[in-house]
């Protein structure tokens, strides 16, 4: 059943009441910046938000969660985008939030059990192994990761990076080629559930991105498998179904980055005007009385709004003809918001001068972590070659 207009308007405000403390709460921790250090701290929120009946709010209430549609959702993710850990306190957070959609969607009754619904509890994290160092990601079709059947197992071994959150995680959904000979690369690979204490299973280290290795959740590993034994029960889905799974899971995938992009380039916005209107660059004037802040303000103020609009059409579309119909709008909504929320970022930080290159405001931290936004889930280039063709088919 759908969540009424009224009863969204109510979860919204106790989800924005809850951020707004979490805002003011997880500042000394950003600046620490170590995820083993703030777990007793973000299971307090955890906890709150539990008892409130907000948990994880992206799924279905018969699952436990709010049942929302993603045009409902997506306004959700842009006040968790606000908070540095929001998305993480609601248990929402990439790549769990992926994780357990393509679980519910192809998990059998013991993946559910033994994988899913701690994951929904929160008891675990997972991490999601694709991107291969040898290989390019724009295109994973090209992959060197095989899963070799071997009596009622499978034995995989292959080399990964960029596997986000793999540290401390309790199982990866790997990405495997298991019909090397298909004539269709697409129908090549599948995915298997590996758990972490697999052995063969390693984590050889969290890759410095930008200039921080982070640990646990905040953190992106390059992991090994050597010849991994799991049994054929961990296979997702059917043989050869690799590629379908994870497409399911990006489009509903990108609307989440993209609101949470919009509400991270919101509080930057935010953090920019109060900063303007305060620093004095003279005895009369603050920095809010040169043309170009004003120029600076009103842009990202227009960037903003457009990019929401973009994207809540792109979840209306979603929600009404589903991901494959929406497929040009998802596609223009990643790399459109991902440059705004740089530009945005960008100017927030300017503003502020040698503060906004410091750890004190949550700027530089964003900027460190989301210049990325416009490389993962497909760069840009990718995604604007894919707008082009699917307009120029209509021409020729
Ligand atoms: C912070 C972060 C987190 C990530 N998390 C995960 C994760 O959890 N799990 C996972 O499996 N992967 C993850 N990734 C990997 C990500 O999905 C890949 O980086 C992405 O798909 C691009 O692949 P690549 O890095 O191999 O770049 P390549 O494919 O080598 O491309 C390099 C560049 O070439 C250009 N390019 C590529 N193809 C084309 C083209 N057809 N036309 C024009 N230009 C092109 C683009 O500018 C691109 O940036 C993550 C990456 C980052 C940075």
């Amino acid at each position: 059943m759908n969540v009424t207009d009224k009863d969204f308007l109510e979860i919204k405000s106790k989800v924005s009441k809850i951020i707004d403390r979490l805002i003011v709460d997880e500042a000394p921790y950003l600046q620490k910046h170590n995820f083993s250090q703030t777990i007793d701290f973000l299971e307090q929120y955890r906890q709150e938000v539990k008892s409130a009946g907000l948990y994880t709010p992206q799924i279905s209430k018969e699952n436990g969660g709010l049942g929302l549609n993603l045009y409902q959702l997506g306004q959700l993710y842009e006040i968790f985008g606000q908070a540095f850990f929001g998305l993480y306190i609601f248990n929402c957070q990439a790549p769990d939030a992926g994780n357990m959609e393509i679980l519910l969607e192809h998990g059998t009754s013991d993946q559910v059990e033994q994988f899913l619904n701690p994951l929904l509890e929160g008891k675990i994290r997972s991490c999601f192994s694709m991107t291969e160092p040898d290989n390019p990601g724009s295109n994973p079709t090209l992959m060197n990761t095989t899963a070799i059947k071997d009596g009622n197992d499978y034995i995989i071994n292959g080399h990964k990076w960029f596997t986000s959150s793999a540290d401390g995680a309790s199982f990866a959904i790997v990405m495997a080629i298991t019909d090397p000979s298909n004539s269709n690369p697409y129908l090549r690979a599948s995915q298997f559930i590996v758990p972490t204490n697999t052995p063969g299973f390693q984590i050889v280290r969290n890759i410095s991105v930008m200039g921080d290795e982070g640990d646990g959740w905040m953190s992106h590993a390059e992991v090994k498998y050597t010849h991994c034994r799991v049994p054929s029960s961990f296979l997702l889905g059917k043989e050869g179904q690799g590629f379908s799974i994870a497409q399911e899971r990006l489009g509903p995938g990108r609307i989440h980055h993209c609101m949470r992009w919009i509400g991270i380039s919101e509080r930057a916005f935010h953090l920019m005007c109060q900063h303007a209107t305060s620093r004095k660059i003279n005895a009369n004037q603050t920095l809010a009385d040169q043309q170009i802040t004003q120029s600076w303000i009103a842009d990202s103020k227009v960037e903003i709004n457009a990019a929401r609009l973009l994207v809540l059409d792109a979840a209306k579309k979603i929600d009404h003809q589903g991901a494959k119909e929406a497929k040009i709008e998802i596609s223009m909504i990643k790399f459109f918001v991902a440059n705004v929320l740089q530009k945005v970022l960008d100017r927030a930080i300017q503003l502020h001068g040698a503060l906004g290159m410091t750890d004190d405001t949550p700027l530089a931290l964003w900027y460190r972590h989301e210049r990325a936004a416009r490389i993962y889930d497909g760069p840009d280039e990718v995604h604007k070659l894919r707008v082009a063709r699917e307009i120029l088919k209509q021409y020729s």
